[in-house]
Parts: C-alpha cells; sequence; structure tokens
C-alpha cells in the first residue's frame, strides 16, 4: 500500500468514527438503537479507491447519483462486498443502466419511472429495492427542486412499484430542501411514511439525512442516512 493511500486511509477511518459517534448520539437522544440506522457513504465524484476503503472500515452501503459514474465505479471493484445506492434524479433513458449497476434505487418519483424500471429489470431473479423519493419542498415554494413527488402522489407511485415482480417497494426517500429547516422538512415526510407503512408494512426504510441534517433525521425516524462530506471530504468538482 502506498503512502498516500495509507493516509486516506486514516483519514477515512477517522471521519467514519466521527459520523459514526453522530449517528449514536442522535440515536440516544431520540431513544432509539443507533443499530438500527445504515450509514450510506455517499461517494460521488470520489475514486473506486475510497469505495474500498470504505468497506475495509466496515462501510456496508454506497450512494451515488450519476448512472455512467455508479456503472464504472462498480465495474472497477467488482468483488467489493457493499451495496449500491442510486440516489440521483433518474432519466427513464438511463433505467436500464442504473437497475443493471445498483441495488436499490433511492429516487423512484413518478409513474413513468416505475414502468422503465419495470421494462428494464424483466427476467430478473432478484428483485431491485426501490423508495419512493417525496418532495419535501414547501407547497409555497415551487421553484425549490430537488427531485420528487409531491406528498399526495407517494401512494400512487408505491402502489405502482408494488405490482412489479422485479421492483421491491422499500419505502421513502426524502431531501430537506437547500436553505429549509430539516426540523420542518422533516417532519411533512411523517405522514408519508405512517401512509406508506400503513398500506405495506415491509415498506420500512425512510433514506433522509445528509451530512448537515443527519441528527435531524435520526430524530424524525430516519432509518438510512445519505452522508458524504462528512466522510469524505469536500467533492472534487465535476470535470
Ligand atoms: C450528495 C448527496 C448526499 C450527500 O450530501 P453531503 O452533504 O455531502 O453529505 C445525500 N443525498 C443525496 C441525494 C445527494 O445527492
Amino acid at each position: 500500500m502506498t503512502a498516500p493511500n495509507r493516509d486516506r486511509r486514516g483519514q477515512l477511518a477517522d471521519n467514519l468514527g466521527a459520523v459514526r459517534a453522530r449517528i449514536g448520539a442522535a440515536a440516544e437522544a431520540a431513544g432509539r438503537d443507533p443499530d438500527e440506522i445504515t450509514l450510506v457513504a455517499v461517494t460521488k465524484r470520489f475514486p473506486s479507491d475510497d469505495v474500498e476503503l470504505l468497506a475495509q472500515l466496515g462501510v456496508t452501503d454506497v450512494g451515488e447519483n450519476r448512472a455512467q459514474e455508479v456503472r464504472d465505479k462498480r465495474a472497477q471493484v467488482p468483488q467489493c462486498p457493499v451495496r449500491w445506492h442510486f440516489i440521483g434524479q433518474l432519466q427513464t433513458n438511463k433505467a436500464r443502466m442504473v437497475a443493471t449497476a445498483v441495488d436499490c434505487v433511492q429516487t423512484v418519483d413518478r409513474l413513468a419511472l416505475v414502468a422503465a424500471l419495470a421494462r428494464a429489470t424483466v427476467g430478473r431473479d432478484v428483485p431491485l429495492d426501490c423508495l419512493v423519493q417525496v418532495s419535501l419542498a414547501a407547497i409555497s415554494d415551487a421553484d425549490e427542486h430537488r427531485g420528487g413527488c409531491p406528498p399526495d402522489a407517494v401512494l400512487d407511485v408505491a402502489a405502482a412499484l408494488d405490482e412489479v415482480p422485479t421492483l421491491r417497494l422499500g419505502g421513502i426517500m426524502g431531501m430537506a430542501p437547500l436553505n429549509s429547516d430539516p426540523e420542518v422538512a422533516f417532519a411533512r415526510m411523517a405522514p408519508v411514511v405512517a401512509d406508506v407503512r400503513a398500506h405495506w408494512p415491509a415498506a420500512t426504510v425512510v433514506s433522509a439525512g445528509m451530512s448537515g441534517d443527519l441528527e435531524a433525521a435520526v430524530a424524525a425516524g430516519a432509518t438510512h442516512v445519505r452522508v458524504g462530506t462528512a466522510l469524505l471530504g469536500a467533492r472534487p468538482v465535476l470535470r
């Protein structure tokens, strides 16, 4: 192992310890078991070497937001024992590429995408896990768009997912709007989560929270937090 790589490993180990401590403290404050919260390391823009180092350090799940990037990165480390999550906005014409490359698509936000993923997974034996992404923007803030369907459309998308044998409805994903109060945003998610669980008790995943707001997400019931910057550092800019 080269010296820079050893340094990177140490840096990732330190950051991972700090993030796990934050999750632990937030869980304790909320009276929850930290073991019920899965850390998804958001490795977008970082090399597959980092995915391998994180896996060696005990990270089990990684998140990526671009189709080509996740396809290429996974192909570079085919033996790496992590679950790959897609967390970016997904165009229907990239559904096949993403469905082949990942274990879970967290950003299913419209019926056309369910249909595209259904076509992309025909013949697959292990169903592709899918989360319905709900928009947590205030109704009044129509300009704010980080993807996601309106809360009142979630049940329709979930029902469509549930009808496709090669797709598995895992639960809900949400992202607090930029410059919003994350507690207010995550509070909008609670009734949606309750509705989905009432219809599909096995759909228990709540993916919410990032580097800046994971405490609020854990307080609001997140089962998965998606953490990039706090683990890997500032992201390299897009080429
Ligand atoms: C990039 C990204 C994250 C991670 O954000 P950080 O602030 O770097 O932790 C989480 N979720 C989604 C959907 C993302 O695109």
